[in-house]
C-alpha cells in the first residue's frame, strides 16, 4: 500500500508525476479556488501526507482529524497558517520552501518598492484611463531610489537578497533583526540599527520578518509615526505584521509618503479596501514567490520532503521556531 497524500489545490502533472510510483495523490481538483475546510476535514481523515497552501489554517482540529498525518509539507517559507506545536504535540512533520523562492521575493520586493517610489502602478492607470493630455515638470513626478537609505526589517535570507540588489542602487544599507549579520555588514556594507533607530533614518523601511506572536502589528501607530514624512513603507511579509488602520492613517495624513503592499490582513481583499483606494498605494495579491519557475520549485520541494519523510529519511527543510 502507497502512502496516500492530499494536495490542497489543483498542481501541474508534469510537477507531480515523478513522485506518483511513490504515492496515492488526492488532489482538490481547482486551480483557483481553495478546499472548503469541510473537505479538508474529511480528506485528512485517511491521508498520511498533507501538501498544502497558506490558504489553509492547519490548526489544532485539522491535525486531530488526521489520525495517520506523518507530514505538512506547506508550500510557503513562511508557515503562520500552520499550528506547528500541535504538529510537533502529534509527531507531525512540518516542512517549508526556504531558499527556492529567496531571489524571486526579492526580486519582487524591489519592484514594488520602485513601483511605490516612482509611482508606477498609478502612472498606468493614468495613461489607462486616458488622463494623459499634457507634459509638465512634475507631471507623476515621484521619489528617487537610487543613493537614498533603505531599512530592512528582518534580515534573513529574502532581507539580504534585497540589500543586495539596494546595493546596486547606490543605496546606503540599514537593517534590523534579532542577531547581527556579519557577513552582509561585511559584504553588503549593511549598518545595524535598533528598531527606532532605523524607522526614523530610513528613506524605505521593507518589512520581511516572518508573522509571529512578536512581530504581529510591529507596524503601527507609534511606528509610522517615527517615520520620515517622506518614508516609502514596503511589505512582503504577512498583512499581520501591519495595523492597517494605522497604515491608512499615515498615508493619509501625511506622515509617510507612499506604500507598497503584497500582502494584506484577511486576504483576498477587494477594490473596496481601504489602502487599495488611495493613489500612494501600489498594491499586489500576494505574489512575491510567483514566478512559473519558483512555483514549480516550491512544490517540487515540497513533495522531495513528503518523499523524505515515507522513506524514513530526515526531510530537507523542517521548519525551526525559535
Ligand atoms: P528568514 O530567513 O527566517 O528571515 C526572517 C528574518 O526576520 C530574520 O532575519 C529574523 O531575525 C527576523 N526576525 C524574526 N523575528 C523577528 C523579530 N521579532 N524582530 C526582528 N526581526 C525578526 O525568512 P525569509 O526566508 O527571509 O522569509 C521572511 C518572510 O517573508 C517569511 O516568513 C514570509 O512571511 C515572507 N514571505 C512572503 C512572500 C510573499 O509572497 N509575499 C514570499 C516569501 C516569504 P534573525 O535572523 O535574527 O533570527
Amino acid at each position: 500500500m502507497k502512502p496516500v497524500i492530499y494536495v490542497t489545490r489543483k498542481i501541474p502533472e508534469k510537477v507531480l508525476k515523478p513522485y506518483r510510483s511513490h504515492f496515492d495523490v488526492r488532489m482538490w481538483e481547482a486551480a483557483d479556488e481553495p478546499v472548503p475546510r469541510d473537505v479538508l476535514l474529511k480528506e485528512i481523515q485517511d491521508a498520511d501526507g498533507l501538501l498544502c497552501l497558506l490558504t489553509e489554517q492547519i490548526d489544532r482540529e485539522l491535525l486531530e482529524h488526521g489520525e495517520k498525518l506523518k507530514i505538512v509539507a506547506n508550500m510557503a517559507v513562511g508557515f503562520d497558517n500552520v499550528d506547528v506545536a500541535a504538529a510537533k504535540e502529534r509527531g507531525v512533520m512540518v516542512t517549508n520552501t526556504p531558499d527556492v523562492l529567496t531571489d524571486t521575493t526579492a526580486d519582487l520586493t524591489f519592484a514594488l518598492l520602485m513601483a511605490a517610489a516612482r509611482r508606477i502602478v498609478e502612472a498606468s492607470e493614468y495613461i489607462k484611463s486616458n488622463a494623459w493630455e499634457n507634459w509638465s515638470p512634475y507631471l507623476l513626478a515621484g521619489a528617487d531610489v537610487h543613493h537614498k537609505t533603505i531599512g530592512i526589517v528582518g534580515m534573513g535570507r529574502i532581507g539580504q537578497a534585497v540589500a543586495k540588489r539596494a546595493k546596486g542602487f547606490d543605496m546606503h544599507v540599514m537593517y534590523h533583526a534579532r542577531s547581527r549579520k556579519p557577513d552582509a555588514e561585511r559584504e553588503i556594507g549593511a549598518v545595524y540599527k535598533a528598531f527606532d533607530e532605523l524607522l526614523a533614518e530610513s528613506d524605505f523601511v521593507v518589512c520581511l520578518v516572518p508573522l509571529t506572536n512578536q512581530t504581529a502589528d510591529l507596524f503601527n501607530r507609534e511606528a509610522f509615526r517615527k517615520m520620515k514624512n517622506s518614508a516609502v513603507f514596503v511589505n512582503v511579509s504577512r498583512g499581520g505584521t501591519v495595523d492597517e488602520d494605522a497604515l491608512y492613517d499615515a498615508l493619509t495624513k501625511g506622515e509617510i509618503r507612499a506604500a507598497g503592499l503584497d500582502v494584506f490582513k484577511g486576504e483576498p481583499i477587494g477594490a473596496e479596501h481601504p489602502l487599495v483606494q488611495l493613489d500612494n498605494v501600489a498594491a499586489l495579491p500576494h505574489i512575491g514567490s510567483a514566478s512559473e519557475e519558483t512555483r514549480s520549485k516550491m512544490l517540487t520541494l515540497c513533495l522531495d520532503n513528503v518523499t523524505a519523510v515515507f522513506n524514513g529519511e530526515k526531510p530537507l527543510t523542517p521548519v525551526s521556531t525559535q
